[in-house]
């Protein structure tokens, strides 16, 4: 179902009000986890004037230890989806169990599969019967082979909607937080019509690498972007260091404008 062979022509998805793939650069911005409302809103419009066209924010956050900030759960998405209402533009937020598939359809107008459950195959299905896109991204060591038979898993179930999110991969190299697997765009290209996101922020885990793989990512043919932004890196509750400020982001939109249509 994800193989070029039987279906050449690239897919489109369609998201709240806009769309993923085809001609159009889609860029996701937004913190990585929905802190206050003001906070949310806030990033939110700010975003929005930068150009971007669906805003990011998550409620429920994997965090690598348990100590961590877990995020607001539906709270969260209730923010979600009044930063919705005051900005139009479309929303995505992580699901990391069933209860949060069944909050986030109420609020929100895609899910993400994070890396750490690519290969939660209950999940996959459950985000298969859920009747939203699906944005999933590529699991820490996974081949591509294998995130596209996870894409298969949601696609299996009736859904048809997903997109891909290359977010890095662990290797021996520790300058970075992962590494960019620049090279599976083109071989995604190659085998598969589902669209194709890059997020450096995660990939990288440093704010100055976060343009340079943004540009390098268009050039090498991804349909869209996702980046952390917030009003108050120094602060954040999670992934400070790799969010941009407005003013960065704002530099970012701008510098990406003639490569891409923004809309
Ligand atoms: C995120 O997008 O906030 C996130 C946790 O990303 P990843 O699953 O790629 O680590
Ligand atoms: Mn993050």
């Amino acid at each position: 179902l994800t193989n070029k062979k039987f279906h050449p022509e690239p897919s489109v998805v369609k998201v709240g009000n806009t769309q993923i793939g085809g001609s159009t650069l889609t860029i996701m911005a937004g913190p990585c986890a929905v802190e206050t409302e003001e906070q949310l809103l806030s990033i939110a419009h700010a975003v929005k004037a930068a150009g971007a066209n669906i805003v990011r924010g998550g409620a429920y956050k994997p965090r690598t230890s348990p100590y961590s900030f877990q995020g607001l759960e539906e709270e969260g998405l209730r923010y979600m989806q009044k930063a919705k209402e005051e900005t139009g533009l479309a929303t995505i937020c992580e699901v990391t169990s069933l209860d949060a598939i069944n909050s986030a359809v109420k609020y929100i107008d895609m899910i993400q599969i994070g890396a750490r459950n690519m290969q939660n195959f209950y999940l996959l299905k459950e985000a298969g019967k859920a009747g939203l896109p699906v944005l999933l991204k590529r699991g820490l060591a996974a081949t591509i082979d294998e995130w596209l038979n996870a894409a298969e898993y949601i696609i299996a179930e009736g859904n048809p909607n997903v997109v891909l999110c290359e977010r890095g991969i662990r290797t021996f190299e520790t300058a970075t937080r992962n590494t960019l697997d620049i090279s599976c765009v083109p071989v995604l290209k190659e085998k598969t019509h589902l669209p194709v996101i890059v997020d450096p922020s995660h990939a990288t885990g440093v704010r100055a690498y976060v343009k340079p793989l943004a540009k390098a990512a268009i050039a090498a043919g991804a349909d869209g972007l996702m980046i952390e932004v917030h009003n108050d890196p120094a602060k954040a509750l999670s992934d400070g260091p790799q969010s941009l400020t407005f003013e960065q982001f704002n530099l970012l939109a701008e510098e990406i404008r003639p490569f891409a249509k923004l809309s």
